[in-house]
This record gives structure tokens, sequence and C-alpha cells, in this order.
């Protein structure tokens, strides 16, 4: 009987916290937990670590004392019940026990300090092999086939002497900065395979972003932070591509600066890539900037023509293919893009000369380009999508980042948000900063808001469809 009511009280909660959080959230940090018992109008919620006890209280206290007032009435109270061990058949798992929003977390022991959790950790110290630890490195991005020119001079002679000298040079952490297709990759890689090639017993890592939150959120949810930790800990060469994305990831953020500071502490080298300078960095703790800003930041330029007009040659000619010097110039001079839209034009050359045996010339070279830049410009970007629905609306482009709370303003600026959460990557913070510096409960009401309409009003959603016809054929031409 006790543990029914309890579970339908969490059920309960459960349904009002899903309206306040976005659902990946609501997956990641809800789920997971077990309501164990209810006394007293205090609802004690089991969560499975210490991490997520602290996540929750930084992250989410508001939302959880909403739901649990409105189930249990105004006297309504949380505890939780925190595993600190999982336990195994012989021992049950230990549990500490904390109320709701008391800051109480300063006074918790460390994980592997004293104390009741001292022996948290159920997973032994692995020492890392560097000769089978996978570094994760593309063997083909060399310093060899890395054409050097004016647009990235300073940044390859930084990474060369960071190869040479890892963790030595005042070049730490190396920060490589630029915009798409600039070579930040190929550069920070072939660091990694010389230093590799060079100092077999160092232990290289090259993780992106995506790698890097998935491990950490696989390590949170399997209570290995210790082990995800130990294992980052004992890299000698640490490169973090695209940091940009670890933006408004607050958590994520915190762990990276932990490692770092204990990496750069004891000498180990940190290369780390981003597509702006750090001080344009929108989303990141001061103190994470301010660390990034501590070694070399150097960045690379779109490479000019005869950069370009190299880096094919290169690139053609270690793929064994001839290619006349004019379809050469032709491409180095009408692919203004980025080079990773060349290498995508380069390959679809490489493939129609030696599978369909055609002769590399300038009307070949001129077909394959204009099916690569149909897919170029088929992109949806926050901007595209602003100007989109502006035009969709008859208003302005730029009242979508502006301050006009007029409901003919408010409705075209909450549905260019709602395809911001649709159809780009962004997280709704950044979505937000993209809508003239709005914060993210803002774009959750806007995203709720026009699922709302939608529902009501038959010509909104229309309109919506109609919008959403467009984009997806954009996503497809
Ligand atoms: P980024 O990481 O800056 O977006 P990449 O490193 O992925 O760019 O580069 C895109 C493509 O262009 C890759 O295939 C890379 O090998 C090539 N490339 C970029 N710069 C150079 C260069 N200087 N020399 C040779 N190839 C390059
Ligand atoms: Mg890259």
């Amino acid at each position: 009987m006790e543990v029914a009511t309890t579970t339908t009280i969490w059920t309960d909660c459960l349904e009002i916290i899903k309206l306040n959080v976005d659902e990946q959230s609501f997956n990641t940090w809800f789920k997971p937990i077990v309501p164990v018992r209810n006394e007293n109008d205090v609802l004690t919620i089991q969560v499975p670590s210490q991490f997520f006890y602290e996540w929750l209280e930084e992250n989410y206290v508001p939302v959880l004392k909403k739901a649990v007032r409105q189930v249990l009435g105004e006297n309504g109270r949380l505890e939780y019940s925190v595993v600190v061990d999982s336990g195994n058949q012989q021992n049950p798992p230990v549990m500490v026990n904390y109320p709701n929003g008391h800051g109480i977390k300063k006074n918790i022991q460390p994980l592997n300090g004293n104390g009741p959790s001292a022996d948290y950790s159920p997973f032994a110290y692995k020492a890392l092999d560097p000769r089978t630890v996978n570094s994760r490195l593309n063997p083909n991005y060399l310093f060899d086939n890395f054409v050097e020119g004016d647009c990235n001079r300073l940044a390859r002679s930084a990474g060369v002497a960071v190869a040479k000298k890892p963790g030595t040079t005042s070049f730490n952490p190396l920060m490589l900065y630029g915009g798409v297709g600039v070579g930040k990759t190929h550069l920070i890689q072939a660091i990694g395979n010389e230093i590799k090639k060079n100092m077999p017993d160092k232990v290289v890592l090259y993780v992106d972003q995506n790698d890097f939150t998935n491990q950490f959120l696989n390590a949170l949810q399997n209570l290995k932070m210790q082990e995800f930790q130990n294992f980052y800990l004992q890299v000698d060469l640490l490169i973090l591509d695209d940091v940009q994305f670890l933006a408004g990831r607050e958590k994520t953020q915190e762990i990276f600066f932990n490692i770092f500071n204990q990496l750069h502490q004891s000498g180990k080298q940190i290369i780390m890539t981003s597509d702006c300078p750090p001080r344009d960095l929108k989303g990141f703790q001061e103190r994470l900037l301010s660390r990034f800003k501590w070694g070399l930041t150097a960045d690379l330029q779109e490479p000019d023509f005869e950069t370009k007009l190299a880096i094919i040659n290169n690139k053609m000619q270690s793929d064994g293919i001839e290619i006349p010097k004019e379809v050469a110039e032709y491409l180095a001079y009408s692919v203004d893009t980025n080079l990773r839209d060349m290498e995508g034009v380069l390959n679809s050359l490489l493939f129609h000369a030696t599978l369909l045996k055609r002769n590399i010339d300038l009307d070949l070279a001129k077909e394959v380009l204009k099916n690569i830049i149909k897919e170029i410009q088929s992109d949806v970007s926050v901007d595209y999508i602003q100007k989109t629905v502006a035009d969709f609306f008859k208003v302005g482009t730029e009242q979508m980042k502006g301050k006009v709370k007029k409901r003919e303003i408010v409705i075209p600026r909450q549905t260019a948000m709602y395809f911001c959460k649709r159809y780009t990557q962004l997280t709704l913070a950044l979505i937000g900063e993209n809508f003239g510096g709005r914060d993210h409960s803002t774009v959750i009401h806007a995203l709720e808001s026009v699922e709302d309409m939608m529902k009501v009003d038959s010509n909104f959603k229309n309109s919506v469809d109609e919008l959403t016809k467009k984009f997806k054929s954009r996503m497809s031409a």
C-alpha cells in the first residue's frame, strides 16, 4: 500500500516535471530516480550517485520543489537517498540521506576522501598502456600532407614545437581556432600522430566534444565517474576538438576544468580547437576561459588561392591522380566555401576518374561542383531559419532578436525558436543567445507556446506545416 502511494506521488511529480524540462534532461536526470518512501509530507527519492544529486541540486531545485508542492501541498518536502556505493552480492548498497535545497553539498566528503564513501569506486585503478590505448587518431592526418601557407603558418609552427616537446613549451594549452574546414582537426591530429611516432611511451588521446560528452554522461549514469577521471588523468597529450560545443554544458565543463587543471599541473600537454577566439566563446565559465588563454592561442585563416592550389595538387598526387593545371585552378578559384567542401569535390572527382574511368577535365569538374555546391547550400542554420520565418510572417529579420513584445512579433520569434530546436543541434541556452540574448527558460516557454497554439489554432498550425515543408525540402535538396 505504502509503495503504491509513493509510486503514484512520484508519477504525479514526474508529470509536472516533464512540462518544465526538455526531453533529454528529463530522460537523463529524472527517469533514473526511484521513489523510496513518503512519510509526513516528506518524499524520499533515491538517486544513483552523489554527483547526480549535486547536479539536481544545482540545476533543478525550482522544478523539483514546484512539483513536490503541487502534489503534496505547501508542506511537501523532498529528501534524497544517495547511493554512494552500489554494493554487490555480499554487501548491500551504501546510502546517505540529504534534505533538498539546503546547500548541504559543501559538507559532503569527496568521493575519494575519507568517510563513508572512501571505498566508493568499485573499479580498480587500471594503468593505461600507451602502446595499446586507442588514441582515436586518423593516421592520414600528418604534418607531411599539411600544406603550409600564410593562413596557417603560426598555428603550424606552434604545432611543430609542441610535437617536439609536449608539455614543456609555454604553448600549453595550445588553442587553435578558425572557421569550418581551415584545417584545425588535421593539424592537431598531425601533432598527435607525430608524438605517437616519436615518443611511443606517451599516452595520446584525441576526443571530439561528442566523445567527451557521451563518455561523461555514460560514466555518470553508470557510476563510473572515478574511472572516467582516472582515465583522463593518465593521458600525456589530450587533444580536445571543437570545444565550443561544451557551451552551456555546465557539469561537463566542470569535469573538464578539473581534468584540465590536474593535467596542466603535472606538465601534460593539452591541445584544443574552437571555431572562434576564446574571448568570443559564449556559455563558458569564466575560469575555464581564462585557462584557455594561459598558453598560446593561434588562428587559422581561410586559405588563399596559392595555398588552395597546393592542397589540391598535394591531395591528387598522393592519390596517384593527374589533374590538369586548369582544372586545379578552376577548383581553387570556384570552391570558396571551405576546404571540407573542397575535399568532397576532390573525392568525387577521384571517384569519377578511378571507378567510372572518366578523364578529369573542366567539364567533369564543373559537373561535380554543381552537385556539391547544391548540398553545401542546403544547410538549415539559425540565420536561415530566422530569415525564412521572418519573411513568412512578413516581419523584419532584426525583430527576431529585438525586444518588441507585440503579439505579431512574438509569434514569429517563438516559431523561429521552435524550428531552431527542431533543426539545429543548438542547446536551449544557445538558441536563446541567438535571439538577442534570451535565457533558456524563455526558449522553453516559446516551445510550449508554439505547441499549444498548434493545438488550438488551425491557421497557425498550417503555417508551421508549411514552414516545416520548406525546411525539409532545403535539407534534402
Ligand atoms: P577544421 O577542423 O578546421 O574544420 P579540417 O582539419 O577537417 O578542418 O580540414 C578539412 C579538410 O581540409 C581536411 O580534409 C584536411 O585534410 C584539409 N586541409 C585543411 N587544411 C589543409 C592544409 N593546410 N593542407 C592540406 N589539407 C588541408
Ligand atoms: Mg574540425
